[in-house]
């Protein structure tokens, strides 16, 4: 039998996680707060699928769990360590061996993603009530995002120990959606087919099953908390979240500050944050980089998915005014083939003042965060957001729609907060045109004066940014549930 440490166990599922696998924010806070976790005496594992050649990363790994009918083939969990975090990889090869990314290929969802996840949250249920080989059971499981929502579901649809349970919302736009014709299949009793169940507009969604069926609810941003019981945020699920307003929190992701570090940063020139010394050669290689070396105004960049969320089709209506006015931007990013598109013409309209990397590339992100003036996050819902950070840690001051996590994390510049020295960033509403606009009008007054510039990017690099806070808020979280 397992030693119980001090604090408690925990199992986190989820569907993907740094440094294993990654398609958005999500990994980087399923890869980060299990250390953050661990620092304060809890006892936190991970589960995960493993997905084509992540057990070979695993190290030395032991098998403490197998179904030979999970969801139409065998299934066995492998229990390692990846750094410091304890990892178990869920191997199911008639589930996870396939040629594209975790969740599609080339553009197209998987059509058993219910069922590939729902074998996850079969597999972690099991896990968190002790029916690895090793006896570990689990205090808490707290389950990410649709992927991860069935867990609590069949934690509480079973009889068994009791588990106390956290549904986290990383984008309610992602809600699991399967036809009631697979309930069975899902192994979800029938009694859960119903509106305070996993029933959504006459499908199932596995977000929603989390939602009604979790002990408690996270976000993480609290004005994403407060946004998702909104129509215009909830997708459809505002009623829901509404009734469970009294046990959703919203806690702030922070991000990893030895990753993200500009100091220690091996892309880029040297750069010293106390001193604000190295920016500016930091600027030429981004601007040699990207053929950006005649922008005399701010150099802005954008690293993010190219999609409608993050407000992409508003920088060709703004791009005219900014680049008249002295600006230049440096796009990285791929997503809707229309907006990557779109994000091309713009580079061949501005040639030398506008230029885009259609691709994924984490070290060229990097550089980009050092030697950039600016960074551009115009999203029309956010619920936290990590390149605001980054920015905020690098000296690239952030530019953002004052929605979720954005507003949460950046104090824009106005009359009040630069009298009280505390803006960090530009911060706009609504998320149209007109308001990007003029923040970027107020990025290029801003940038001009040199005092008052210097003065936002330092209070930026001070901002506590790292993990400390919210794990402190998810133990307190987890020990309310323990009881
Ligand atoms: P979301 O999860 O909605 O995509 P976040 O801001 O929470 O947005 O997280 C996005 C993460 O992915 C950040 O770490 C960001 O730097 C990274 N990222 C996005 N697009 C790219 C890209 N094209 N190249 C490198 N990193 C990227």
């Amino acid at each position: 039998m397992v030693e119980k440490t001090q604090a408690g166990q925990v199992l986190s599922v989820a569907s993907e996680c740094v440094p294993l696998i990654k398609t958005g924010g999500l990994a980087d806070v399923a890869g980060a707060l299990p250390g953050a976790l661990g620092a304060l005496g809890w006892d936190v594992r991970t589960i995960l699928p493993a997905y084509p050649g992540l057990l070979a990363r695993l190290g030395k790994a032991r098998e403490i769990w197998s179904d030979p009918d999970l969801f139409g083939g065998p299934g066995r969990v492998l229990l390692g360590r990846v750094g410091a975090v304890r990892i178990a990889l869920l191997d199911a090869p008639h589930l996870y061996a396939r040629d594209g990314g975790p969740y599609s290929v080339a553009g197209k969802d998987y059509p058993d993603n219910p069922e590939r996840f729902a074998a996850l949250c079969w597999a972690a249920a099991a896990l968190a009530r002790g029916a690895g080989a090793d006896g570990w059971r689990a205090d808490v499981l707290h389950a990410h995002d649709w992927q991860a929502g069935l867990a609590p579901a069949y934690l509480r649809y079973a009889d068994g120990p009791r588990v106390a349970t956290v549904q986290t919302i990383h984008n309610i736009a992602f809600q699991g959606l399967a036809p009631a014709t697979r309930l069975a299949a899902l192994r979800l009793p029938a009694g859960a087919y119903q509106t305070n169940g996993v029933e959504f507009w006459g499908s199932i969604s596995a977000l929603k099953a989390g939602l009604v069926t979790a002990d408690a609810l996270t976000t993480v941003s609290q004005t994403y908390a407060n946004e998702l019981m909104r129509p215009e945020f909830g997708m459809g699920l505002q009623g829901v979240i509404a009734e469970r307003a009294s046990a959703l929190h919203g806690i702030l992701n922070g991000i990893d500050t030895d990753v993200w570090n500009p100091e220690t940063d091996p892309e880029g020139p040297a750069f010293n944050a106390a001193r604000m010394t190295g920016k500016t050669a930091a600027r030429a290689v981004l601007a040699a980089e990207f053929g950006l070396e005649q922008v005399p105004g701010p150099l802005a960049i954008v690293v993010s998915r190219l999609t409608g969320q993050k407000g992409i089709d508003l920088l060709p209506g703004v791009l005219p005014d900014f680049i008249a006015s002295g600006g230049g931007l440096a796009v990285l990013g791929t997503g809707d083939p229309l907006l990557e598109a779109a994000m091309t013409e713009a580079a061949t309209s501005f040639p030398g003042r506008v230029s885009a990397r259609i691709g994924y590339d984490e070290g060229l992100s990097h550089r980009m965060f050092k030697g950039a003036d600016a960074v551009l996050v115009p999203s029309r819902f956010e619920p936290c957001g990590l390149t605001q950070m980054y920015g905020l840690r690098y000296g690239a001051v952030p530019v953002v729609a004052a929605t979720g996590g954005l507003a949460d994390t950046v104090i824009g510049a106005g009359p009040a907060s630069l009298a009280a020295k505390a803006a960090t960033g530009i911060t706009f509403h609504p998320v149209d045109g007109l308001a990007l606009a003029q923040a970027l009008r107020q990025l290029v007054t801003l940038h001009a004066d040199k005092p008052a510039w210097r003065a936002l990017q330092r209070r930026g690099m001070q901002a506590e940014l790292g993990w400390g806070r919210a794990a402190e808020s998810y133990g307190a979280l987890y020990r309310s549930l323990i009881g």
